[in-house]
């Protein structure tokens, strides 16, 4: 297929691995270099498939599965002039000769290649369990899979699974599988489901599938799979507990596949990703590398991860593919992470840091925990959701943000994914023009709030205090609740004053001035006008609790934050 130009011989570009990120090289590379000799090699059946579609495949609601075919081989023949070789695994590359071997039905060939996309993706973590081979045991990653795992579930009919790890993909499985009538038992080693998400967010996760039936176990390993006739019967939990099933999804995430290029003395790096430059070349001059495998800049740490996401594997292998072809291409820009998923009637997504990973990261993280209508409260429909906001108290840039809810997550997590990649501060987001009719959001958004909240901060017009902070705060501290009485009959924060805010100002004689007060509301709106309230009369100390008793009760379900701090939320929402 090469056609020199007559200027020198074509030059051939070769991809391994024919979805997201070397689909995406081999595409691109042909629309910079028309002359090009383009091989694309994959070892499975089919090239540029959706798998971020498989859990709605099983499930029922993609019907036909000729949809997640995004590109067959006689497009990418067609279209791009591409030479897509299915059924080829590469076994070896040799960067010194510029050459590979690759093994197919009719044998194995050394192939020459003066540049070489590497986009082999990442394989499922498979635990060392016996049975783990069985053919009711499942990993997804491609279309097979998928087929393999959507006959059996049909098979099972009104059956049980089990599904192991509650990242996004085990919860995905956990809905669909529900959808199509089956019991599901969802086991999380940690004590919380989706890790992206900080435990008071990610409590309301846990309580919507717990809501639509799933058997959710946090804090709780697979420790075997018991076999009896070729197949999985139970499987055994560290509680001891056995669990009769059907058939086993095992989502434990997935580690880079990294082989061929460790074999070929190319550089990995510390999270065991293949090392790459803002062009994603690799150690070895002319071998490139994208998508699951490679370490990715972090945009808020700088420092190397792993991001097994489609967004940067799309966009990696646009610039590797052009890079290729060219000998130059924009640089791959730093990744956040940004993620989301659909958990029956809840939307859940994270972007950035969560708290306690900004620590880590030598942060002086602060967050700000706001709850709020997706649109106008007042026509029909408003659905609420809760945002966190995480910003550098130093700083005051924006370092990550986590939103669950239901319609218009994703809008504000975009919208916060692109002001942290731009570098904005928290108080930016009190000036951001965002669209605005009642069907659609507020003519103040949750996220203006939160724009506002910040900047109300720095300009010294409150405090903010997390519910952490509260549950820690020791010494003589006059918790004010200002809500109604309606609301404080469902329990108020043990030794807390009563006074609502239409109360405030003729009672105010009640409260000392000299000593701190902290105001509480249902979300933290009340509670600073109460604060301002306060202030303005000669109140030297006065905070407000970020996310009001709606965080305080999240916190406490979620049974987070240190020992000393959850044991006080138990208390204070006893
Ligand atoms: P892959 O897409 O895995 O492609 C790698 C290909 O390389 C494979 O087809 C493999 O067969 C081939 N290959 C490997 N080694 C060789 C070799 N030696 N020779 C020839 N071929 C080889 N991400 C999101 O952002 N959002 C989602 O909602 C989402 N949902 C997902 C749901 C599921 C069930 C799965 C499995 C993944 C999901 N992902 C999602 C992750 C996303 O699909 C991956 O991040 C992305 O596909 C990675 O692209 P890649 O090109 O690096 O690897």
């Amino acid at each position: 297929m090469a056609r020199s130009t007559g200027a020198g011989p074509a030059r051939r570009i070769v991809v391994v691995g024919g979805v997201a990120g070397g689909a995406s090289a081999a595409a691109r590379a042909r629309r910079l270099d028309e002359t090009a000799e383009i091989v694309l090699l994959e070892r499975g059946p089919n090239v540029s498939f959706a798998n971020c579609g498989i859990p709605y495949y099983v499930g029922g609601e993609i019907t036909d599965r000729w949809r997640l075919l995004v590109a067959t081989p006689e497009r990418f023949r067609e279209w791009f002039g591409v030479d897509v070789r299915t059924g080829h695994e590469v076994v070896s590359i040799d960067p010194a000769a510029r050459t590979l071997r690759v093994r197919h039905a009719g044998g194995e060939d050394v192939l020459a290649w003066d540049r070489l996309v590497l986009a082999p993706g990442a394989a499922p973590v498979v635990p060392r369990l016996a049975g783990v081979g069985s053919p009711n045991v499942f990993t997804v990653r491609d279309l097979r899979d998928a087929d393999r795992l959507k006959a059996a579930v049909e098979r099972a009919g009104v059956g049980h699974a089990v599904i192991v790890g509650a990242g996004y993909i085990g919860l995905e499985f956990a809905e669909m599988l529900r959808r199509q009538g089956l019991d599901v038992t969802l086991v999380e080693r940690l004590p919380q489901v989706l890790r992206t998400l900080d435990p008071e967010l990610a409590v309301r996760v846990e309580e919507e599938l717990r809501r639509h039936g799933v058997d959710v176990r946090t804090g709780t390993t697979l420790e075997g799979l018991e076999a009896g006739t070729g197949v999985v019967h139970a499987v055994r939990l560290s509680d001891g507990e056995v669990i009769d099933t059907d058939l086993v999804v095992l989502a434990l995430g997935v580690k880079p596949e990294t082989r061929l290029a460790a074999d070929a003395g190319l550089a990995l790096g510390p999270s065991g990703g293949i090392v790459v430059d803002e062009f994603m070349r690799t150690s070895a001059p002319g071998v490139y590398a994208v998508g699951d495998a490679v370490e990715y800049t972090h945009a808020v740490t700088g420092k190397p991860t792993l991001m097994p996401l489609a967004g940067p594997a799309n966009r990696a292998g646009r610039i590797a593919g052009e890079h290729a072809a060219a000998d130059a291409a924009p640089s791959m820009s730093p990744v956040l992470g940004t993620s989301i998923v659909r958990v029956f009637g809840i939307v859940a997504g994270a972007t950035g840091l969560g708290v306690e990973a900004a620590r880590r990261a030598g942060f002086v993280a602060r967050a700000l925990f706001v709850p709020g209508n997706h649109h106008a409260g007042y026509y029909p429909g408003a659905e609420e959701m809760w945002l966190k906001v995480i910003y550098d108290d130093a700083t005051r840039r924006l370092l990550g943000a986590q939103v669950v809810g239901g319609e218009g997550v994703d809008k504000r997590l975009d919208v916060l994914a692109t002001a942290i990649r731009f570098g904005a501060r928290v108080d930016d987001l009190a000036s951001l023009d965002l669209a605005y009719a009642p069907p659609f959001g507020s003519a103040k958004d949750p996220l203006h709030m939160v724009g506002f909240i910040a900047e109300n901060e720095r300009r010294g017009l409150h405090r903010i205090i997390t519910a952490e902070e509260l549950a820690l705060l020791g010494g003589d501290v006059q918790i004010l609740d200002v809500r109604t009485p309606l609301e404080w009959a469902a329990g108020t924060l043990p030794g807390a004053i009563t006074m609502s805010l239409a109360e405030l100002r003729g009672r105010v004689g009640e409260l000392d001035a000299a000593r701190p007060v902290v105001t509480v509301c249902r979300g933290g709106q009340r509670a600073y006008y109460a604060t301002r309230i306060l202030r303005q009369l000669g109140f030297a100390d006065v905070r407000t609790l970020t996310g009001g008793m709606l965080s305080v009760d999240a916190l406490a379900r979620a049974g987070a934050g240190s020992a000393t701090s959850t044991t006080n939320l138990m208390e204070m929402t006893r």
